[in-house]
Parts: C-alpha cells; sequence; structure tokens
C-alpha cells in the first residue's frame, strides 16, 4: 500500500523512514515539508498539492508537532485517505475527536499511535498485571531535553506539552498495563519562568500511583515504572522495553528498535479491517494534570 509522510524531521528520519522502508507492508510514495525530504521520494510543500497529485496514495501518516496538525489532519480525512498520527494525537482533546468523528464519517481508518506501547516488555506486563491487585505504583522519566529534542522550541510553546511531551509516553503504558482504569488526583508542574510549557511535573494517580517527569536529567537517563501488587512487584524499564518480576529480569530487550514497525503494522491491519484504533486515555491524564495542577515557577530555560 502506498503512504506518504508528512513533517520530515526528527521522528520521521529516525524511525518513520526507517520502519518503512523496512514494511512488507508499505510503500513511501510521496513527503510533505517545507524543508524536510527523503532521498528519491516525491516531495511536496503542502498537503493539498500533495492529495492532488497522488490519488492512488491511500494513507497519510502525521509525524508533525501537536499544534500545527489538526488542519493538515482534516485535509487527509476530507480527501478520504487513511491517517495515522504520531502521540500525542492532537493539541487537545476536542481535536482527537473531531477527526475520530470525521474519519467515521468518511469511512476511512483513523490511528492515534502511541509508540510506547509497542515497546517489548509492555504486553508481557499487562499480561502479568492482569490478575493483580496494584497496590502503589511509582514512574520515574526523567530525561536531558537538550539531548532528546536539541533546539525545538515547539516543545516549550503553548500546546508542545514540554515535559508531558515524553511524560505521555508513561502515561500511555500505564493506561495500557492496568487491569483497571486510572484517573489523576494532584499535580505539581514547573513552569521555567520564560516558557508557555513545564520542564517537571509530579503527578498522583488513583491506585496509590506517583509520576515523576523531569526534563533537566543529565548522565544516565531514568523511563522505569515499578508496581507493588497483592501477587508480588512488577518493574518496566527502558521505557517499557525490559521486564523484572520481583527484581529478577524475565524479559524484553535493551533496545527501542521495533515500536515503528509494530505501528506501521498495526496501520496495516487496521486499513485491511476498515478499521480504527482511537485512544485518549493518556492525553485526559495529561489536560487533568494542566486543569487540577499547583503551578510553580522555576528558573529559565534555553538550549
Ligand atoms: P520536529 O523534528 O521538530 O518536527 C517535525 C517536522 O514538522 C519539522 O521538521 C518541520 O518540517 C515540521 N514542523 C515543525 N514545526 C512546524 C510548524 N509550526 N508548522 C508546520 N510544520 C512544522 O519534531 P519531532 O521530534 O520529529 O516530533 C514530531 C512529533 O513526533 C511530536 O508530536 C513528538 O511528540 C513525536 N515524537 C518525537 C520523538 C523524538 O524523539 N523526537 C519520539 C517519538 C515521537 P518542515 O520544516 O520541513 O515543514
Amino acid at each position: 500500500m502506498k503512504i506518504a509522510l508528512v513533517g520530515i524531521g526528527k521522528i520521521a528520519l529516525d524511525q518513520h523512514v526507517p520502519a518503512l522502508e523496512a514494511s512488507p507492508d508499505w510503500e513511501l510514495a510521496a513527503t510533505v515539508s517545507r524543508n524536510g525530504k527523503v532521498a528519491g521520494v516525491p516531495a511536496y510543500a503542502r498537503i493539498g498539492e500533495m492529495l492532488d497529485a497522488h490519488p492512488e496514495i491511500g494513507t497519510v501518516s502525521l509525524c508533525l508537532p501537536p499544534v500545527p496538525r489538526f488542519l493538515v489532519a482534516q485535509a487527509v480525512l476530507f480527501a478520504g485517505r487513511n491517517l495515522m498520527l504520531e502521540k500525542p494525537p492532537g493539541a487537545t482533546l476536542a481535536e482527537v475527536h473531531i477527526l475520530c468523528d470525521l474519519a467515521m464519517a468518511q469511512g476511512v481508518s483513523l490511528y492515534t499511535t502511541w509508540h510506547s506501547r509497542m515497546a517489548h516488555a509492555v504486553a508481557g506486563a499487562k499480561a502479568w498485571l492482569a490478575d493483580c491487585d496494584i497496590r502503589s505504583g511509582r514512574i520515574i522519566w526523567r530525561e536531558d531535553v537538550r539531548k532528546w529534542h536539541p533546539g525545538q522550541d515547539w516543545i516549550f510553546e503553548a500546546g508542545g506539552m514540554g515535559v508531558f511531551d515524553p511524560g505521555i509516553n508513561a502515561l500511555s503504558i500505564l493506561t495500557e498495563i492496568l487491569p483497571v482504569p486510572v484517573h489523576l488526583t494532584a499535580a505539581e508542574i514547573d513552569f521555567p519562568g520564560n516558557r508557555q510549557a513545564p520542564i517537571a511535573a509530579r503527578l498522583q494517580l488513583g491506585q496509590n500511583i506517583t509520576a515523576d517527569f523531569d526534563f533537566r536529567q543529565e548522565g544516565p537517563q531514568t523511563w522505569d515504572m515499578e508496581f507493588q501488587t497483592d501477587r508480588g512487584s512488577l518493574a518496566l524499564r527502558m521505557g517499557g522495553n525490559l521486564l523484572e518480576i520481583d527484581g529478577q529480569r524475565v524479559g524484553g530487550q535493551d533496545s527501542i528498535m521495533g515500536e515503528y514497525p509494530a505501528l506501521y503494522d498495526r496501520m496495516a491491519r487496521l486499513v485491511e479491517q476498515s478499521a480504527s484504533e482511537v485512544d485518549v486515555s493518556p492525553m485526559v491524564l495529561v489536560a487533568d494534570a494542566f486543569t487540577l495542577g499547583r503551578r510553580t515557577t522555576v528558573e529559565d530555560f534555553e538550549f
């Protein structure tokens, strides 16, 4: 199946293009980006030009940051093409609800991807937790924004989500593996004085679960979650890629490769079945953190 990629930047080049090149299902047939290109692939600067020029391209995958994404997503659906969205699926929840209704009305597939749910150990953790009572949980998601998002000022602009850009990956795993729904009960959010989006956040969730997100971690990076249950302890490390039960490593792989091939495999199956997969539960937790959270102003931040 032919697919177009929109927003040829960091994640498109790091993950989407290699995943598509290796895919048995997809052929990258066009790109849309003001500056970015992929060698040998027809390139367009505007979505409308690409959609008009390529009626044979049935699916479009968006790798734009969240704020400029909605109008492009709408254009894809109005043109009757299937749509795959990078996380988070919109700048607001309302955008995602509108896209979901539009995809249904147009009879096309919509997939709101959460790449961290495809990490190696997530399915195993979900299966192990299925019969457990969760007594407490602790998420620590601390990374260096200068290393992972060099110069990406959009991340600290309104709608860029700040530290929730990686934090929502943790929440996407949490909402996937827990056997019960989870909701936010309190939050403390730290905004640099010169920025519109937070650099750190501490969340309190149901089931006695806490989350600590921080964009200022230099040295070793931490993407861990640990749960105490009536049947013992479970830990997911390396962003959901390693699984430990009662302190012993029992599964997963020490690598993040595999998440994006799994997303494109899932999208192929959705298109074949004319089905959609839309889940906003990680975004609800972030929106609720902004609604309920206590705000603190911290030191200015420059890249
Ligand atoms: P990025 O490189 O900063 O942006 C991707 C491309 O989008 C840019 O190269 C730019 O292409 C276009 N773009 C940027 N700002 C725009 C604007 N205001 N209006 C129109 N186009 C704009 O971002 P990214 O790191 O790839 O992230 C994109 C999405 O992927 C985000 O939602 C992020 O959460 C998600 N993601 C990122 C990572 C990561 O490690 N970076 C990992 C997983 C998921 P042109 O200038 O060529 O138009």
